[in-house]
């Protein structure tokens, strides 16, 4: 057993659990941050964005210094059938901003250069070591947590769970129930090597601008999911994720539906001659409000993704990974200042404190929406998409078709599909789900 005590252990070196141990070890806390993988980021998947403003309150110094991409400058939004895509793209100078708000980044890098500010703030990082279980008192209470190290038990006051969407150690403890099929997507990812300059020609963009799609639709062959496809300095990130619930029900693979996304028309020449250097597959919580566990007991709060906070809707989870770890951080800071003990009762300030911030309100915001996409998916991501890639189609092909007919034709087609009932029924679910 290490003898030595600390104040607080990190489990994990995600985005969650460096801005848990950052902020603990710059206010003077010892910390202990443990992660499994080789360096902190080998293990983490991600499209990925990172937004500023989370990592700002963190590092406020990071766009000098961190391993950044691009800086965002536009969005689009794509519904694909097998053979058109009906776009929304947002596109904006306002982007080419001195404090740009989002960038694109690759996790590996960027993972180790947000621990390196870690270890700088005086946090002791132990890498290739996976936390096996949590260590209780006689009184049950979280004391610290046992490594696959042969120096086994570590002690502290409180151990934060930022292990990520998995959360194998919580739900071994009995901290929090296994996350299900229909509150987790499985997500695949590859990394598309191009040169520089073919990618700013492809994407229209100059110096460090960015751009990112993401698309639904067809692609998901009718499984709750969507596609994303990332512009990185000189590489393109490309990747496919649907309901674990769903891949179940349909046996589709995730393979099958990144290959299919990879040769789809409109994304093909995106692509086209590019390396491919990297795949992984990644598990992304997408229950919403309604799957998150409890978040704090004796002795232990959970942050992040092993907490399920992930926006699905805005594709949103490395910022509320950041932001529930940094208030975790100051909540158990508070409890600490006032010397009191490390119980479910005073670490309870750390659920008012992320009730309050954005990240509980967003999910509150959009607590049905899990549930609609999922019960609802043929109609959203197959039946919805054909319908209105063909009403697109008919009203922009010009064959002699009286405007009115084609017009009449189009509602037609809704009716048909859907019923009077069945399309008032789905608007009314979504606009409820979105309010
Ligand atoms: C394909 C994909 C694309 C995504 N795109 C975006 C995006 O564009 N923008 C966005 O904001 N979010 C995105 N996300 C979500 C985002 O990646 C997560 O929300 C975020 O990484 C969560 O951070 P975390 O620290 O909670 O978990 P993680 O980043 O998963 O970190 C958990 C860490 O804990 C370690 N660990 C686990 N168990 C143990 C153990 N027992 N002992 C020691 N260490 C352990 C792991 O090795 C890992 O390093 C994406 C996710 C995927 C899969």
């Amino acid at each position: 057993m290490i003898e030595e005590r600390f104040d607080a252990i990190v489990v994990g070196a995600g985005m969650a659990g460096n801005a848990a141990a950052l902020t603990m070890a710059k206010r003077g806390m010892k910390v202990l941050q443990l992660e499994r993988g080789e360096y902190p980021g080998s293990k983490n998947v991600q499209g990925a964005i990172l937004y500023a403003d989370m990592m700002e309150k963190l590092v406020p110094e990071f766009r000098e210094e961190a391993p950044l991409e691009r800086h965002l400058i536009e969005q689009r939004f794509w519904m694909m059938d097998d053979r058109s895509h009906v776009g929304m793209h947002y596109r904006s100078e306002d982007f080419n901003e001195e404090r740009p708000n989002r960038y694109t980044i690759i996790r590996a890098q960027f993972d180790k250069w947000f621990s390196s500010k870690v270890r700088e703030a005086g946090a002791t990082v132990l890498c290739e070591t996976t936390v096996t279980e949590l260590a209780r008192d006689e009184r049950e209470r979280i004391v610290g947590v046992r490594t696959d190290r042969r120096d086994g038990e570590i002690h502290a006051d409180v151990v934060v769970l930022a292990e990520g969407v998995n959360g194998l150690l919580g739900t071994r403890a009995g901290l929090r129930a296994r996350p299900t099929p229909d509150n987790v997507a499985l997500a695949v990812k590859e990394m598309h090597f191009l040169p520089r300059e073919t990618i700013e020609a492809r994407f229209n963009l100059k110096g460090d601008e960015g751009v990112v799609i993401e698309a639904a639709g067809t692609i998901s062959r009718g499984m709750t999911g969507m596609g994303f496809i990332y512009a990185n300095k000189e590489c393109i990130s490309l990747g496919i994720g649907c309901l674990v619930a769903d891949f179940q029900r349909t046996g589709q693979t995730p393979y099958g539906l990144l290959d299919q996304f990879k040769r789809h028309p409109s994304v093909a020449p995106l692509i086209a001659g590019s390396e491919v250097k990297e795949y992984s597959a990644h598990l992304i919580p997408e229950g919403g409000y309604k799957s998150i566990p409890q978040l704090y007991g004796e002795g232990w709060v959970v942050v992040g993704d092993a907490a399920q906070l992930n926006n699905a809707i805005h594709r949103e989870g490395s910022n509320l990974a950041m932001t529930s770890g940094r208030i975790a951080a100051e909540a158990i800071d508070l409890v600490k200042s006032r010397g009191e003990p490390m119980s479910a009762t005073n670490l309870s300030i750390y659920k008012k404190l992320l009730d309050d911030s954005f990240v509980i309100k967003d999910l509150k915001k959009y607590k049905d929406f899990p549930p609609l996409m999922h019960t609802h998916s043929q109609n959203f991501f197959l039946t919805y998409p054909q319908l209105i890639s063909k009403a697109m189609q008919n009203f922009v092909r010009v064959d002699g078709t009286p405007k009115a007919e084609k017009e009449k034709a189009t509602l037609k087609s809704f009716v048909k599909a859907r019923s009077w009932t069945g399309l008032f029924g789905d608007a009314y679910r979504f606009a409820r789900a979105w309010r």
